[in-house]
């Protein structure tokens, strides 16, 4: 691809680093990745990416893009241990107090605890003759031209010998460093206005134990979700991970928190699971620690917007847009965004960060309004609730309602919030007329909303 230089640097070696670091390494000679941390066994825990300890799973969309990306890299990852889950017949789903008819969607999740997928996606990365890791350094700022009208690298700090501060020259600089990045701030120093940030409090708390279940358990699903309700806004989440494993997360928002300690774990899991998946869990093994993680916003940096931002700079992943984790869009976000990424480098290196910001602001928007629109369907969260949000949310109660008979109504719900269809799918005519039938004969409409 002509134009765009010859080094990229990528600050960053997590999921949204790695899956922008494949793309470059088609466009660029050289690909750094700079990493804080060391690198780390597969499926080793890490200091910086502390979600790790949380259920994580690929939604449908992103499953196609890793394998689009990495041919056959989920194959891989199935026979090392990690799950599919066929939706929603390998899956109890109820994201609204009753569970989604059981058919065969087409679709598949992929479910593995974090670090065993980032450290296969990592391997597959590293073998890329052209990109090279850097690990155990903090990228520490920019460096711009005389004008700073571009960035032209970065300034780093070795860990290991505490040595002074490095600069890597770069064509392009990709911030993968997640939700605490500091280019608002580095763009200030550069004499750049800082993005708006647009946040959804939500004020979520996560307590996750990984677990060993009786065999045959779970009749064979591989994944439980209890979605939250109005009157409950919490819930949980049980996926199947490698080695047997199992990770369960329970969640809940502000004051419905779960709380630390052993019997404040179980005592919580007792408000949200059934009698029956209750005995399931309690009869598990616990194979670590209880671990808690706290996530307050919805937050996105509308870089699109800024009038004023250097060439040679784009930011990705959970530095651009984080999420309420319980949607599980994250990664796939940023598998899409490398997907965007790749597009806008076949254009060439000409206004790159503007058209890629707008590219992936696209994206964004039907994952952004999935998350924020679910979570203003509770009461407990704040914000403005204007009347489209409010339309909508009532909607998708009724949508939820029908899809736990209709099968085709579950199965474009599950298109969408696997990002495989637009979010406008859900309201195409031959989709309301089946949501807003009056219901013949049908049990009626579950009270609650939910994603
Ligand atoms: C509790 C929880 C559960 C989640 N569950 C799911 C799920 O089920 N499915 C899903 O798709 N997503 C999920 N997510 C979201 C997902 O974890 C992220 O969207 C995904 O990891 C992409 O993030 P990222 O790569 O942009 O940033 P991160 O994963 O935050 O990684 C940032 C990386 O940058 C490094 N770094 C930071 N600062 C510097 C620096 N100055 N110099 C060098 N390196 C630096 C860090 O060490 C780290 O490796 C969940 C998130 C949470 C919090």
């Amino acid at each position: 691809m002509e134009g765009n230089g010859d080094h990229a640097v990528v600050a960053g070696a997590s999921v949204a680093g790695l899956l922008a670091a494949r793309v470059l390494s088609d466009a660029y000679a050289r690909v750094t990745v700079v990493e804080r941390d060391a690198r780390s066994p597969i499926g080793e825990h890490r200091k910086g990416v502390p979600q790790g300890r949380h259920v994580h799973g690929l939604l449908p969309r992103g499953v196609e893009i890793v394998d689009d990306l990495f041919p056959a890299f989920t194959d891989e990852l199935t026979q090392a241990g990690a799950h599919f889950c066929e939706l929603f017949q390998g899956a109890l789903f109820c994201p609204a107090g009753r569970p989604l008819a059981r058919i065969r969607t087409g679709l598949r999740s992929l479910h593995a605890s974090r670090p065993f997928l980032e450290g296969h996606l990592r391997e597959r990365v590293q073998a890329l003759a052209n990109v090279e890791f850097v690990d155990r350094c903090d990228v520490v700022g920019l460096v711009a031209d005389e004008d700073r009208d571009r960035v032209t690298g970065i300034r780093l700090l070795r860990r290991a010998d505490g040595s002074a501060e490095e600069v890597l020259a770069a064509d392009l600089v990709i911030d993968a460093t997640g939700r605490a990045s500091r280019t608002p701030a580095w763009l200030d120093a550069l004499g750049y206005p800082r993005p708006e940030e647009e946040q959804v409090q939500i004020r979520l708390g996560y307590a996750s134990c990984p677990l060993r279940l009786h065999p045959g358990a779970l009749n064979g699903d591989q994944l439980v979700l209890f979605g939250a309700e109005p009157g409950r806004p919490s819930g949980l989440a049980l996926s199947a991970i490698e080695g047997d494993g199992w990770m369960l997360s329970l969640f809940g928002y502000g004051e419905h928190r779960p709380p630390g300690g052993v019997e404040g774990f179980w005592s919580f899991a007792a408000q949200v699971a059934p009698p029956d998946l209750l005995r399931v869990i309690r009869d598990a093994e616990p194979l670590d620690r209880i671990v808690l993680h706290r996530l307050d916003s919805n937050l996105r940096r509308r870089y699109e917007r800024l009038h004023r931002f250097p060439d040679g700079l784009v930011v990705v992943g959970d530095a651009l847009c984080s999420f309420n984790p319980i949607y599980a869009q994250g990664m796939t976000v940023a598998a899409l965004e490398a997907v965007a990424l790749r597009r806008c480098l076949e254009g060439g290196g000409d206004h790159l960060a503007r058209r890629f910001f707008r590219a992936a602001a696209k994206t964004l928007d039907h994952a952004w309004r999935m998350a924020t629109g679910a979570d203003l369907a509770l009461p407990v969260v704040e914000g403005r609730r204007p009347l489209p949000v409010r339309i909508v949310n009532a909607y998708m109660r009724r949508l939820l309602a029908v899809a736990t008979h209709d099968p085709a109504v579950a199965t474009i719900f599950m298109r969408v919030t696997g990002m495989v269809d637009p979010l406008a799918t859900l309201f195409r005519p031959t989709v309301a007329f089946r949501v807003l039938r009056p219901a013949r004969g049908r049990t009626g409409a579950a009270a609650s909303p939910g994603p």
